[in-house]
Protein backbone atom coordinates (compact mmCIF):
# COMPACT_ATOMS: atom_id res chain seq x y z
CA UNK A 1 0.00 0.00 0.00
CA UNK A 2 2.96 2.55 1.04
CA UNK A 3 4.23 1.56 -1.98
CA UNK A 4 1.68 2.66 -4.08
CA UNK A 5 1.23 5.61 -2.69
CA UNK A 6 4.68 6.80 -3.06
CA UNK A 7 4.22 6.03 -6.86
CA UNK A 8 1.03 8.10 -6.81
CA UNK A 9 2.97 11.16 -5.03
CA UNK A 10 5.81 10.67 -7.67
CA UNK A 11 3.06 10.58 -10.63
CA UNK A 12 2.08 13.54 -9.65
CA UNK A 13 5.20 15.39 -8.70
CA UNK A 14 6.31 14.35 -12.57
CA UNK A 15 3.42 15.67 -13.82
CA UNK A 16 3.67 18.90 -11.48
CA UNK A 17 7.10 19.19 -13.01
CA UNK A 18 6.53 18.65 -16.35
CA UNK A 19 3.89 20.86 -17.27
CA UNK A 20 5.84 24.64 -17.40
CA UNK A 21 7.86 22.31 -20.02
CA UNK A 22 4.66 21.14 -22.10
CA UNK A 23 4.66 24.99 -23.60
CA UNK A 24 1.76 26.14 -26.15
CA UNK A 25 0.21 23.85 -28.28
CA UNK A 26 1.23 24.94 -32.03
CA UNK A 27 -1.26 26.94 -34.21
CA UNK A 28 -3.77 25.15 -36.06
CA UNK A 29 -4.46 27.75 -38.84
CA UNK A 30 -7.96 27.42 -37.85
CA UNK A 31 -9.61 31.08 -36.31
CA UNK A 32 -13.38 29.59 -36.58
CA UNK A 33 -14.29 28.78 -32.45
CA UNK A 34 -16.89 26.02 -34.14
CA UNK A 35 -13.49 24.13 -34.53
CA UNK A 36 -14.05 22.55 -30.85
CA UNK A 37 -15.76 19.21 -30.73
CA UNK A 38 -19.15 19.93 -29.84
CA UNK A 39 -20.35 23.56 -31.79
CA UNK A 40 -22.04 25.44 -29.67
CA UNK A 41 -26.25 25.14 -29.53
CA UNK A 42 -27.48 28.41 -31.36
CA UNK A 43 -29.22 31.11 -28.28
CA UNK A 44 -32.96 31.02 -29.17
CA UNK A 45 -34.77 33.62 -27.23
CA UNK A 46 -38.11 31.89 -25.77
CA UNK A 47 -41.09 33.49 -27.49
CA UNK A 48 -43.14 35.19 -25.90
CA UNK A 49 -46.32 32.54 -25.62
CA UNK A 50 -49.53 34.12 -26.57
CA UNK A 51 -52.77 33.87 -24.89
CA UNK A 52 -54.99 35.27 -27.25
CA UNK A 53 -54.10 33.30 -29.86
CA UNK A 54 -54.68 30.11 -27.56
CA UNK A 55 -57.93 31.20 -26.27
CA UNK A 56 -58.96 31.08 -29.72
CA UNK A 57 -57.73 27.86 -30.19
CA UNK A 58 -59.76 26.77 -26.95
CA UNK A 59 -62.96 28.56 -28.13
CA UNK A 60 -62.76 26.60 -31.94
CA UNK A 61 -62.38 23.24 -30.16
CA UNK A 62 -65.55 24.27 -28.29
CA UNK A 63 -67.25 25.25 -31.03
CA UNK A 64 -67.28 21.84 -32.67
CA UNK A 65 -69.55 20.68 -29.51
CA UNK A 66 -68.70 18.32 -26.53
CA UNK A 67 -65.86 16.05 -28.03
CA UNK A 68 -67.41 13.01 -27.05
CA UNK A 69 -65.99 9.60 -28.90
CA UNK A 70 -68.33 8.17 -31.41
CA UNK A 71 -70.28 11.45 -32.23
CA UNK A 72 -69.63 13.96 -35.30
CA UNK A 73 -67.93 16.77 -33.11
CA UNK A 74 -65.60 14.71 -31.79
CA UNK A 75 -64.51 13.60 -35.69
CA UNK A 76 -64.31 17.13 -36.44
CA UNK A 77 -62.52 18.22 -34.25
CA UNK A 78 -60.34 15.61 -34.32
CA UNK A 79 -59.43 16.16 -38.01
CA UNK A 80 -58.84 20.30 -37.77
CA UNK A 81 -56.24 19.01 -35.02
CA UNK A 82 -54.42 17.14 -37.89
CA UNK A 83 -55.10 20.00 -40.32
CA UNK A 84 -53.60 22.47 -37.80
CA UNK A 85 -50.94 20.66 -36.84
CA UNK A 86 -50.13 20.15 -40.43
CA UNK A 87 -50.33 23.62 -40.89
CA UNK A 88 -47.32 24.82 -38.58
CA UNK A 89 -45.14 22.28 -40.37
CA UNK A 90 -45.56 19.20 -38.34
CA UNK A 91 -46.00 15.27 -38.91
CA UNK A 92 -48.69 13.91 -37.63
CA UNK A 93 -49.29 10.39 -36.71
CA UNK A 94 -52.52 9.31 -36.22
CA UNK A 95 -53.02 6.60 -33.62
CA UNK A 96 -56.30 5.02 -34.13
CA UNK A 97 -57.80 3.01 -30.64
CA UNK A 98 -60.80 1.22 -29.98
CA UNK A 99 -61.45 0.12 -26.73
CA UNK A 100 -64.41 -1.05 -24.48
CA UNK A 101 -66.38 1.23 -22.81
CA UNK A 102 -67.24 0.40 -18.92
CA UNK A 103 -70.92 0.88 -19.91
CA UNK A 104 -70.78 -1.52 -22.91
CA UNK A 105 -69.77 -0.77 -26.06
CA UNK A 106 -66.91 0.48 -28.08
CA UNK A 107 -65.03 3.64 -27.99
CA UNK A 108 -63.34 4.46 -31.14
CA UNK A 109 -60.68 7.32 -30.57
CA UNK A 110 -57.21 8.48 -32.07
CA UNK A 111 -54.48 9.97 -30.09
CA UNK A 112 -52.71 12.75 -32.62
CA UNK A 113 -49.34 12.49 -32.06
CA UNK A 114 -47.91 15.93 -33.99
CA UNK A 115 -43.96 15.56 -34.14
CA UNK A 116 -41.67 18.93 -34.73
CA UNK A 117 -38.68 17.64 -36.40
CA UNK A 118 -39.47 13.84 -36.46
CA UNK A 119 -35.77 13.22 -37.22
CA UNK A 120 -33.97 14.95 -34.44
CA UNK A 121 -33.24 12.05 -31.41
CA UNK A 122 -32.95 14.77 -28.66
CA UNK A 123 -37.05 15.68 -28.05
CA UNK A 124 -39.30 17.21 -25.72
CA UNK A 125 -42.88 15.64 -25.30
CA UNK A 126 -46.05 17.57 -24.12
CA UNK A 127 -49.24 16.17 -23.86
CA UNK A 128 -52.51 16.25 -22.78
CA UNK A 129 -55.76 15.14 -24.02
CA UNK A 130 -58.76 16.16 -26.53
CA UNK A 131 -61.63 14.30 -25.89
CA UNK A 132 -64.18 15.59 -23.20
CA UNK A 133 -66.82 14.03 -20.63
CA UNK A 134 -70.00 12.17 -22.40
CA UNK A 135 -71.74 13.44 -19.25
CA UNK A 136 -72.16 16.32 -15.88
CA UNK A 137 -72.83 13.59 -13.27
CA UNK A 138 -70.93 16.27 -10.39
CA UNK A 139 -73.85 18.57 -11.66
CA UNK A 140 -77.45 18.91 -10.02
CA UNK A 141 -79.42 19.16 -13.88
CA UNK A 142 -78.85 17.83 -17.20
CA UNK A 143 -76.68 15.20 -15.48
CA UNK A 144 -76.92 12.96 -18.78
CA UNK A 145 -75.89 15.86 -21.16
CA UNK A 146 -72.48 16.20 -22.44
CA UNK A 147 -70.39 18.94 -20.71
CA UNK A 148 -68.78 21.66 -23.14
CA UNK A 149 -65.04 20.84 -21.44
CA UNK A 150 -63.45 23.90 -22.07
CA UNK A 151 -61.25 23.57 -19.52
CA UNK A 152 -60.97 19.83 -18.90
CA UNK A 153 -60.01 18.91 -22.43
CA UNK A 154 -59.82 21.44 -24.49
CA UNK A 155 -57.28 24.06 -22.39
CA UNK A 156 -54.59 21.93 -22.63
CA UNK A 157 -55.07 21.43 -25.90
CA UNK A 158 -55.26 25.12 -26.82
CA UNK A 159 -51.80 25.50 -25.37
CA UNK A 160 -50.30 22.94 -27.32
CA UNK A 161 -51.14 24.07 -30.50
CA UNK A 162 -50.01 27.44 -29.43
CA UNK A 163 -46.75 26.18 -28.96
CA UNK A 164 -46.81 24.46 -32.61
CA UNK A 165 -47.39 28.40 -33.87
CA UNK A 166 -44.64 29.39 -31.75
CA UNK A 167 -42.37 26.84 -32.95
CA UNK A 168 -42.86 27.20 -36.55
CA UNK A 169 -41.94 31.04 -36.09
CA UNK A 170 -38.71 30.34 -33.82
CA UNK A 171 -37.55 27.44 -34.97
CA UNK A 172 -35.02 25.32 -33.01
CA UNK A 173 -32.70 22.35 -33.34
CA UNK A 174 -34.41 19.32 -31.19
CA UNK A 175 -37.44 17.23 -31.87
CA UNK A 176 -40.67 18.32 -29.78
CA UNK A 177 -43.47 16.14 -29.52
CA UNK A 178 -47.04 17.45 -28.68
CA UNK A 179 -49.04 14.21 -27.87
CA UNK A 180 -52.95 14.81 -27.85
CA UNK A 181 -54.51 11.72 -26.32
CA UNK A 182 -58.19 10.49 -26.92
CA UNK A 183 -60.99 8.58 -24.95
CA UNK A 184 -59.46 9.95 -21.60
CA UNK A 185 -62.11 11.65 -19.56
CA UNK A 186 -65.26 8.60 -20.17
CA UNK A 187 -64.18 6.44 -16.83
CA UNK A 188 -66.32 5.58 -13.94
CA UNK A 189 -66.59 8.52 -11.47
CA UNK A 190 -65.53 6.38 -8.19
CA UNK A 191 -64.34 2.95 -10.28
CA UNK A 192 -60.98 1.26 -11.34
CA UNK A 193 -58.36 3.50 -12.76
CA UNK A 194 -58.50 1.51 -15.71
CA UNK A 195 -61.67 2.69 -16.87
CA UNK A 196 -60.03 6.50 -17.77
CA UNK A 197 -57.48 7.36 -20.30
CA UNK A 198 -58.13 4.79 -22.70
CA UNK A 199 -56.29 6.32 -25.42
CA UNK A 200 -52.96 7.17 -23.33
CA UNK A 201 -53.00 3.45 -22.43
CA UNK A 202 -52.99 2.34 -25.74
CA UNK A 203 -50.54 4.77 -26.80
CA UNK A 204 -48.00 3.29 -23.89
CA UNK A 205 -48.45 -0.20 -24.65
CA UNK A 206 -47.94 0.66 -28.52
CA UNK A 207 -45.38 4.03 -29.20
CA UNK A 208 -45.30 5.77 -32.12
CA UNK A 209 -41.49 5.08 -31.94
CA UNK A 210 -39.78 2.18 -30.32
CA UNK A 211 -38.45 2.73 -27.02
CA UNK A 212 -39.51 6.16 -27.26
CA UNK A 213 -37.75 8.32 -24.30
CA UNK A 214 -38.16 11.88 -24.64
CA UNK A 215 -35.98 14.51 -22.18
CA UNK A 216 -38.37 15.61 -20.29
CA UNK A 217 -42.20 14.66 -20.80
CA UNK A 218 -44.97 17.20 -19.43
CA UNK A 219 -48.98 15.97 -19.22
CA UNK A 220 -51.39 19.34 -19.25
CA UNK A 221 -54.57 18.94 -17.63
CA UNK A 222 -57.23 21.61 -16.66
CA UNK A 223 -54.77 24.35 -17.50
CA UNK A 224 -57.17 27.14 -18.15
CA UNK A 225 -59.80 27.67 -15.61
CA UNK A 226 -60.09 30.71 -13.08
CA UNK A 227 -58.56 30.20 -10.04
CA UNK A 228 -56.57 27.58 -10.99
CA UNK A 229 -53.74 26.05 -8.39
CA UNK A 230 -51.09 23.90 -9.73
CA UNK A 231 -49.67 21.76 -6.83
CA UNK A 232 -47.11 19.41 -7.11
CA UNK A 233 -48.92 16.02 -7.59
CA UNK A 234 -47.80 13.21 -6.01
CA UNK A 235 -46.96 10.42 -8.91
CA UNK A 236 -45.49 13.52 -10.81
CA UNK A 237 -43.19 14.05 -7.76
CA UNK A 238 -42.55 10.50 -6.89
CA UNK A 239 -41.26 9.69 -10.31
CA UNK A 240 -39.32 12.51 -11.77
CA UNK A 241 -38.66 15.05 -8.08
CA UNK A 242 -35.68 16.77 -9.35
CA UNK A 243 -37.86 17.92 -12.83
CA UNK A 244 -41.17 18.65 -10.84
CA UNK A 245 -38.64 21.59 -8.41
CA UNK A 246 -37.51 22.61 -11.83
CA UNK A 247 -40.29 23.05 -13.37
CA UNK A 248 -41.88 24.87 -10.28
CA UNK A 249 -38.84 27.02 -10.13
CA UNK A 250 -39.09 27.93 -13.59
CA UNK A 251 -42.70 29.12 -13.26
CA UNK A 252 -41.59 31.18 -10.04
CA UNK A 253 -38.98 32.67 -11.88
CA UNK A 254 -40.97 34.39 -14.88
CA UNK A 255 -43.43 35.44 -12.16
CA UNK A 256 -46.44 32.63 -11.96
CA UNK A 257 -45.99 31.31 -7.99
CA UNK A 258 -49.64 32.37 -7.94
CA UNK A 259 -50.65 29.81 -9.45
CA UNK A 260 -47.35 27.05 -9.40
CA UNK A 261 -48.06 26.80 -5.62
CA UNK A 262 -44.60 25.12 -3.59
CA UNK A 263 -46.38 22.43 -1.96
CA UNK A 264 -47.27 18.99 -2.65
CA UNK A 265 -50.76 17.05 -3.23
CA UNK A 266 -51.50 13.28 -3.43
CA UNK A 267 -51.34 11.60 -6.62
CA UNK A 268 -54.35 11.81 -9.76
CA UNK A 269 -55.42 9.12 -12.23
CA UNK A 270 -54.35 11.06 -15.11
CA UNK A 271 -52.65 9.88 -18.64
CA UNK A 272 -49.28 10.46 -16.75
CA UNK A 273 -49.79 7.45 -14.78
CA UNK A 274 -50.27 4.51 -17.60
CA UNK A 275 -47.35 6.72 -19.50
CA UNK A 276 -44.89 6.11 -16.69
CA UNK A 277 -46.66 2.30 -15.57
CA UNK A 278 -46.31 0.82 -19.13
CA UNK A 279 -44.04 2.81 -21.28
CA UNK A 280 -41.29 3.67 -18.40
CA UNK A 281 -41.47 7.36 -19.15
CA UNK A 282 -41.21 9.69 -16.10
CA UNK A 283 -44.12 12.24 -16.95
CA UNK A 284 -45.15 14.71 -14.86
CA UNK A 285 -49.03 16.28 -14.39
CA UNK A 286 -49.38 19.93 -14.41
CA UNK A 287 -53.22 19.67 -12.83
CA UNK A 288 -54.98 22.59 -11.01
CA UNK A 289 -55.96 20.96 -7.89
CA UNK A 290 -57.65 23.83 -6.38
CA UNK A 291 -60.14 22.01 -4.07
CA UNK A 292 -60.46 19.46 -1.21
CA UNK A 293 -62.37 16.43 -1.30
CA UNK A 294 -65.07 15.73 -3.90
CA UNK A 295 -64.29 19.43 -5.50
CA UNK A 296 -60.62 18.54 -6.12
CA UNK A 297 -60.47 20.07 -9.43
CA UNK A 298 -62.20 22.49 -8.77
CA UNK A 299 -66.46 22.88 -8.53
CA UNK A 300 -66.62 23.22 -12.47
CA UNK A 301 -65.49 19.75 -13.00
CA UNK A 302 -67.54 17.48 -14.67
CA UNK A 303 -70.57 20.02 -14.40
CA UNK A 304 -71.72 22.39 -17.11
CA UNK A 305 -70.14 25.07 -15.79
CA UNK A 306 -67.18 23.73 -17.08
CA UNK A 307 -67.75 25.68 -20.59
CA UNK A 308 -66.03 29.06 -22.08
CA UNK A 309 -67.04 31.45 -18.97
CA UNK A 310 -64.74 29.52 -16.93
CA UNK A 311 -61.73 30.18 -18.78
CA UNK A 312 -59.01 32.44 -17.84
CA UNK A 313 -56.43 33.52 -20.41
CA UNK A 314 -53.88 34.49 -17.43
CA UNK A 315 -53.86 30.86 -16.19
CA UNK A 316 -53.86 29.71 -20.33
CA UNK A 317 -50.82 31.83 -20.18
CA UNK A 318 -48.94 31.32 -17.15
CA UNK A 319 -48.82 27.12 -17.95
CA UNK A 320 -47.60 28.21 -22.03
CA UNK A 321 -45.07 30.57 -21.03
CA UNK A 322 -43.84 27.77 -18.09
CA UNK A 323 -43.66 25.73 -21.73
CA UNK A 324 -42.08 27.57 -23.81
CA UNK A 325 -39.27 28.28 -21.62
CA UNK A 326 -38.80 24.91 -20.63
CA UNK A 327 -38.52 23.89 -24.31
CA UNK A 328 -36.63 26.84 -25.45
CA UNK A 329 -33.90 26.65 -22.47
CA UNK A 330 -33.66 22.91 -22.73
CA UNK A 331 -32.38 23.52 -26.58
CA UNK A 332 -30.29 26.74 -25.48
CA UNK A 333 -28.95 24.49 -22.72
CA UNK A 334 -29.61 25.98 -19.96
CA UNK A 335 -32.33 23.95 -18.19
ZN1 LIG B 1 -62.32 15.08 -16.73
Amino acid sequence: MAYVLVAILLLVAIAYIAKPFLGPKPPTNNPSPNATPTAPVNQVPVPDFQADSAFMFLSKQVDFGPRVPNTPAHKKCGEWLVRTFKQYGFTVIEQKVSAPYYKGGYMNGVNIIAQYKPELGKRICIAAHWDSRNEADKDTKDKNKAIDGADDGASGVAVLLEIARALQKNPIDIGVDLICFDLEDNGQDGGASETWCLGSQYWSKNLHTPSYMPTHAVLLDLVGAKGAKFYKEGISRNVAPQFVNKVWGLAAQLGYSEYFINEEKGGITDDHLFVIQNAGIPMIDIISLPGEGDHIFGSHHHTHADDINIIDKKVLKAVGQTMMALIYQTHNGVM
